[in-house]
């Protein structure tokens, strides 16, 4: 996993500042974010269940403009609730997720579907999801798709909380 998440960095262009200033005060705005995410994903349970509990956070310059987590089964997952909670344009807009979207139509349509459509253009994804119908796919459609996309924000907090309820649903 690890050797993928660089990889996949290395697609990132160097013009966005957020990835040229990774390394500095920057990543912890990132973190707190993401941290936040995690946070609310908590909310899901118990109902979520057997889909994991995500959590989902649209932010920009620094200010928190909607947030989600995975509804009870069969209802919205985590990105769709932040992103139907929010409709304003999505320009300089980047959605912190807990886990890479759903590429797949499964209960509901793909989530990765729904943030192309949005126009968002940034997105950070704590982990990926090693559901065998997901597994990078969702993080390749949206590196295709022109989007920057980083994988391995706060994994370890978020993968502590959330691997006991993966490859369930
Ligand atoms: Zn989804």
């Amino acid at each position: 996993m690890r050797q993928l998440i660089v990889r996949w960095a290395t697609t990132l262009p160097l013009s966005d500042p957020t990835v040229v200033n990774y390394k500095n005060e920057r990543l912890l705005m990132h973190e707190q974010f993401m941290l936040r995410a995690l946070h609310i994903s908590k909310n899901a349970l118990p109902s979520c269940t057997p889909n994991p509990p995500v959590g989902c956070v649209l932010v920009r310059n620094g200010e928190i403009l909607s947030e989600g987590f995975t509804q009870a089964i069969g209802g919205n997952h985590a990105e769709v609730e932040a992103f139907n909670a929010y409709s304003g344009s999505f320009d300089d807009v980047t959605a912190y997720i807990t886990l890479e979207p759903c590429s797949f139509t499964g209960r509901t349509p793909a989530c990765t579907s729904m943030i192309l459509k949005s126009g968002i253009k940034r997105v950070e994804v704590a982990m990926l999801d090693p559901d065998p119908r997901n597994s990078g796919k969702g993080i390749q459609i949206l590196i295709q798709a022109g989007i920057n996309v980083r994988v391995g924000l706060c994994d370890s907090d978020v993968a502590k909380f959330l691997t006991p309820y993966l490859g369930k649903s």
